[in-house]
C-alpha cells in the first residue's frame, strides 16, 4: 500500500442504516490503512430502519441510534444526508470520485404473496404500514396528491398517509400474513390504543390516525405450525401483556412428529410453543380487542364483496409433504378482513449501476466483494440486508460489516494504488447540481425540533414526518431549554 503525502483513501458508503454505519465504524477504528469515510443517505436523517422500522414502542432498541450517531460524529466520518445515489449522482459518478464504495442500501421493497386479489384496496405491504407508523417521509409526502417516492433502490406501492388512515378507520378485522417479528410489531401497533402509544416517539398525526382506528380484531396467519414461527420469545410474550384477548385453536397445539423434532433442537421454538400453550388456558376477559393466531393455513386469494376493497381472505389448510415442504390439504376457510397486511419479508431492489441478482434480491458478492460480470469488481463492496438478505438482528449487521471491511482493507493494503480522491470532488459535483447534503449538525437540529415538538405535547418526542418539516428543522433548529437539557443527557 502506498499513500500520497498522508492523504487517506476516500471510501463512500451508500446507506446510513446500521450496516453502513457499522462499516464506517470498522473503517475508522483501524489505523493500518488511512481512510476517510463519507456515509451517504437518500433521507435527511441517518439510521435507516432503526428510525423507520424498529417499532416505536420498543424505545430501548431504537436507542441503538445513539451509538450509531457517535460513529457518524467521529473524525474521519462525514454524513451526507438527503443525497439520492442513482438520482442526484450516478453510481458511476460516485465510483469515479472515491477510492472504494460500500453498498449498504438495504432492502427497499416487500415480498409479494402471489395470490389473486393481492392488489385490492386494503391489501398493503408491511413495509408500507411500518413506514407510516414510523413517520417515513415517503409515506407522508408534502403534497398529499403525490403518492410515495420514486427513488432508485426502493419500490413502494405508493400509499399515502391519508389512504392508510382511511383504511384503519374503516377496518374492524385485519389479517396479517406472516409469523415473524415484523408481523408481531404490526399486530401490536394495530391493536394498541393511541393512549398506549402516547409515550413513544410516534408523530402526533400518526397517533391521531391510530386514535380513530376502528380495528378490533387482528389475525396472524402462519402457513406452518406453532413450532415453526420466526418470533423471538421476548416479542411474542409482549402479546400476552396487552389488554386484549388472545384467541388460539387448541388443535394447532397437538403437535405432529416433525414439529416435535423441531422443538427438540430449536430452543427458541420450544419456548415460543410453551408461551402460546400458556395462552390456551387463559380465560377470555371480554376485552374490546382480540388477537387471533392461526396456524397451518396459507392465503390462496383475497376477495372483495363489492367494489375494489378487500373483504375477506381465503385460506387453505396446510400440512407438510415427505420433503418437509408446505402443501395444501384442499380444505378452505375464510377470515373476514377489510385490511390485509403482507408481512412475508423485505426484498432488495436493483440500484442502477450496481450488479443485482434478481433471483435473490441481493448484490452478488463473496465475503463482501462485489461480483460484476463473473469477476470481483475492484473498489466495490456490499454489506447489510442488500448483501445477505433481510435476516438477523441489528447486531448481525456489525459482524457482516466487519467481514466486508476486512476484505476492503486487505485489498487496499495489498494493492499498489495510492489514494486518488478528495471529498471536494464529490461535494463540488453535488453543489454544482444544486444538491446540498445535510450533515450531522442538521441532524442535531432535526433531533432537537422533534424533542421540542414532543415536549410541547407532553410526550418524549414527536417524529417529523414531512420532508419539508425535516428540511425546515435542519435549517432552523430548536431552542427549547428542556430540549437542550435532554439532548445533553443523552450524550
Ligand atoms: C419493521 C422492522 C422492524 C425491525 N425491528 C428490529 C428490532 O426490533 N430489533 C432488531 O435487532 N432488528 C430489527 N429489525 C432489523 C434491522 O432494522 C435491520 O437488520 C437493519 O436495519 C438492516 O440494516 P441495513 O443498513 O442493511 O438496511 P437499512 O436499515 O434499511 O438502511 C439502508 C439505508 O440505505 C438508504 N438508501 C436506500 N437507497 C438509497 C439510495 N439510492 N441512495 C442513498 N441511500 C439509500 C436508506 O434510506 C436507508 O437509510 C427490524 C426490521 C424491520 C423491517
Amino acid at each position: 500500500m502506498t499513500s500520497t503525502a498522508g492523504r487517506p483513501y476516500l471510501i463512500a458508503v451508500v446507506g446510513a442504516g446500521p450496516s453502513g454505519i457499522y462499516a464506517a465504524e470498522a473503517l475508522v477504528q483501524q489505523t493500518d490503512v488511512p481512510v476517510e469515510v463519507v456515509v451517504i443517505d437518500r433521507l435527511p436523517t441517518p439510521f435507516g430502519l432503526v428510525r423507520y422500522g424498529v417499532a416505536p414502542d420498543h424505545p430501548s432498541i431504537r436507542s441503538i441510534r445513539n451509538t450509531l450517531e457517535r460513529t457518524l460524529e467521529r473524525s474521519g466520518v462525514r454524513f451526507l444526508g438527503d443525497v439520492v445515489v442513482g438520482r442526484d449522482l450516478t453510481v458511476e459518478e460516485l465510483r469515479a470520485r472515491t477510492d472504494a464504495v460500500v453498498y449498504a442500501y438495504g432492502s427497499g421493497t416487500d415480498q409479494r404473496l402471489g395470490v389473486p386479489g393481492e392488489d385490492l384496496d386494503g391489501s398493503v405491504a408491511a413495509p408500507e404500514l411500518v413506514a407510516w407508523y414510523c413517520g417515513h417521509p415517503d409515506v407522508h409526502p408534502d403534497d398529499p396528491a403525490v403518492a410515495g417516492a420514486d427513488v432508485p433502490g426502493t419500490a413502494r406501492s405508493g400509499l399515502t398517509t391519508a389512504e392508510i388512515e382511511q383504511l384503519i378507520t374503516t377496518t374492524r378485522s385485519a389479517v396479517v400474513i406472516g409469523v415473524g417479528n415484523v408481523a408481531l410489531d404490526v399486530a401490536r401497533v394495530l391493536i394498541k390504543s393511541a393512549d398506549d402509544l402516547a409515550d413513544t416517539d410516534m408523530a402526533d398525526e400518526v397517533l391521531d390516525g391510530l386514535d380513530r382506528s376502528t380495528v378490533t380484531d387482528v389475525h396472524l396467519v402462519g402457513r406452518r405450525g406453532p413450532a415453526y414461527t420466526a418470533f423471538t420469545t421476548k416479542e411474542l410474550r409482549e402479546l400476552g401483556e396487552l389488554d386484549v384477548d388472545l384467541v388460539l385453536d387448541p388443535s394447532d397445539f397437538v403437535l405432529d412428529a416433525s414439529s416435535e423434532a423441531v422443538l427438540a433442537v430449536e430452543k427458541v421454538a420450544a419456548r415460543n410453543v410453551t408461551v402460546m400453550r400458556g395462552w390456551l388456558d387463559r380465560p377470555r376477559t371480554g376485552a374490546r380487542r382480540r388477537i387471533h393466531l392461526h396456524f397451518w393455513r396459507r392465503p390462496v386469494a383475497l376477495h372483495a364483496a363489492d367494489g375494489d376493497r378487500v373483504s375477506s381472505v381465503e385460506l387453505e389448510s396446510t400440512g407438510l409433504d415427505a420433503d418437509g415442504r408446505v402443501r395444501g390439504t384442499g380444505a378452505f376457510s375464510r377470515i373476514p378482513a377489510e385490511l390485509v397486511v403482507r408481512s412475508v419479508g423485505y426484498r432488495g431492489v436493483e440500484l442502477p449501476g450496481v450488479p443485482y441478482d434478481a433471483s435473490t434480491g441481493r448484490v452478488p458478492h463473496a465475503e463482501g466483494r462485489v461480483i460484476r460480470d463473473g469477476a470481483f469488481a475492484p473498489g466495490e463492496y456490499v454489506t447489510g440486508w442488500i448483501k445477505r438478505g433481510p435476516t438477523g438482528v441489528i447486531g448481525t449487521n456489525k459482524h457482516d460489516a466487519v467481514e466486508t471491511v476486512t476484505a476492503l482493507l486487505a485489498d487496499l493494503a495489498a494493492g499498489t494504488q495510492a489514494p486518488q480522491h478528495d471529498l471536494r470532488e464529490l461535494t463540488e459535483l453535488l453543489e454544482g447540481r444544486g444538491v446540498h447534503p445535510l450533515g450531522m449538525p442538521a441532524w442535531h437540529r432535526i433531533d432537537a425540533a422533534e424533542i421540542e415538538r414532543g415536549v410541547s405535547h407532553g410526550r418524549p418526542r414527536s417524529t417529523l414526518v414531512h420532508r419539508s418539516e425535516l428540511l425546515a428543522a435542519a435549517e432552523e433548529g430548536a431552542e427549547h431549554p428542556e430540549v437542550a437539557g435532554r439532548m445533553a443527557d443523552r450524550r
